[in-house]
């Protein structure tokens, strides 16, 4: 049985005041927030076993090695990837992002089509521009709907033999959506094209299964699911991320170095030059085990519940309206109340200790097709409560009137 309030024992900031009132924490798609446990993993990390990993002799570099590597095993079962070399430890999405990107510099000529879709986060999109100013492919958009969902006739239409690669989240960040993914999937394989989806949103609230989406590339970043930032990962299918050059040189990722020549490490080093962060890594392997404690079905289920009230007590403001609205999204409400600046409004939320992100989300696409400068966006997590909810819907009728 979930109880909310010893779940959010685990969590020692949920205890704090914001401007004397307590903290309401609606920011989670941004980051989410930090159980004792992945503190205790960070500690024991910095107080007992700190070292460099992977050619130490001594003691301590074993003990950081085995619990990095571990950490790998604890992600690859996560994703169930089916080799855990397929497990690239980055810095987190961008940076995974960033590591397909410029592989597939190598891989693409003039004309090839890379197909993006109209609901990505800003780093799921640039990464992929540079990648065409250098190769000469082309980049088309897959549109989105009034509702924020893909217009998966169009998607359909727009692949073809030139389609060397489909890039999409698994859930919009800045609405909420869930993207049918599969069915991106399954039609890109068509035409042997490779399929990136960036999970960035999606894996605070839903266990993904690489083998089963037979994705090629899949990533996402530890900070969303109650990890520490500046770690993530990258996974790749093992033919995908042999052909890919490596992204950055350096230790750790060579076999042999001469001057005249350097061979590169197998996987996953190849891909992990320079030491790594290492505590972050072993900390995302506790992340994963927390939240796996917790169980991800009823994180949906209770988040959904969160969602749904909100959603309906929101509602009930006159003016305000909800961005994305489609029946298949995760615990995140976009909207805004008449003309009122998304900003003005945050800042009146702030004082009263709630948490809210304002502004375009990364998402500046989005905005431009609901002719917005941005949104307000309240996002859930499982140690949110509907009495949370309440303080929010009366924070936001405070600012209106305020505002009016
Ligand atoms: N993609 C999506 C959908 C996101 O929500 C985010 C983070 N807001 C990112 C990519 C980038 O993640 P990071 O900043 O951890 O690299």
């Amino acid at each position: 049985m979930f109880n909310v309030d010893k779940i959010r024992e685990d969590f020692p900031i949920l205890k704090r005041t914001v401007h004397g009132k307590p903290l309401v924490y609606f920011d989670n798609a941004a980051t989410s927030q930090t159980p004792q446990i992945v503190i205790d993993t960070i500690v024991d990390y910095y107080s007992n076993y700190n070292a460099n990993i992977h050619r130490g002799v001594h003691t301590l570099s074993q003990e950081a090695t085995d619990k990095y590597e571990e950490a790998r095993i604890k992600v690859q079962q996560h994703f169930n990837a089916k080799e855990s070399f397929e497990i690239i430890l980055t810095a987190g999405t961008t940076h995974s992002i960033n590591i397909v990107a410029s592989g597939f510099a190598a891989l693409l000529n003039k004309g090839d089509e890379i197909i993006v879709s109209a609901l990505e986060h800003h780093s799921n999109i640039v990464p992929w521009q540079m990648l065409c100013e250098k190769t000469g492919a082309i980049l088309k958009v897959i549109p989105m709907t009034e509702e924020g969902s893909l217009d998966m006739k169009t998607y359909h239409q727009l692949l073809n033999e030139n389609t060397k690669l489909v890039f999409c989240n698994h859930v919009s960040n800045a609405l909420g959506t869930i993207n049918p993914i599969k069915e991106i999937i399954d039609a890109a394989h068509k035409f042997n094209a490779a399929v990136l989806i960036d999970g960035a949103q999606a894996t605070p609230h839903i266990k993904p299964d690489v083998q089963a989406l037979d994705v090629d590339f899949y990533v996402a970043s530890a900070h969303k699911l109650c990890g520490p930032t500046g770690v993530g990962l990258l996974y790749g299918k093992k033919e995908w991320l042999e052909k890919l050059p490596p992204y950055q040189g350096g230790g750790e990722m060579i076999e042999t170095v001469t001057f005249e020549k350097t061979t590169y490490a197998g996987l996953p080093h190849k891909f992990e030059a320079g030491t790594p962060n290492i505590c972050g890594g072993i900390a995302f392997g506790a992340a994963i085990d927390y939240m796996n404690s917790v169980g991800f079905n009823t994180i949906a289920a209770y988040e959904n519940e969160l969602l749904n009230y909100a959603t309906e007590e929101l509602l009930k403001i006159e003016g305000l309206k909800v961005y994305g609205t489609s029946s298949d999204k995760t615990a995140v409400i976009s909207f805004n109340i008449n003309e009122i600046h998304p900003y003005d409004i945050g800042a009146i939320l702030d004082k009263l200790g709630i948490a809210v992100r304002t502004g375009h989300h990364c998402a500046q696409p989005i905005m431009n097709f609901y002719k917005i400068p941005g949104t307000v966006r309240a996002s859930f997590s499982f140690y949110n409560t509907k009495e949370e909810i309440d303080i929010l819907v009366a924070g936001v009728k405070r600012a209106h009137r305020m505002l009016s």
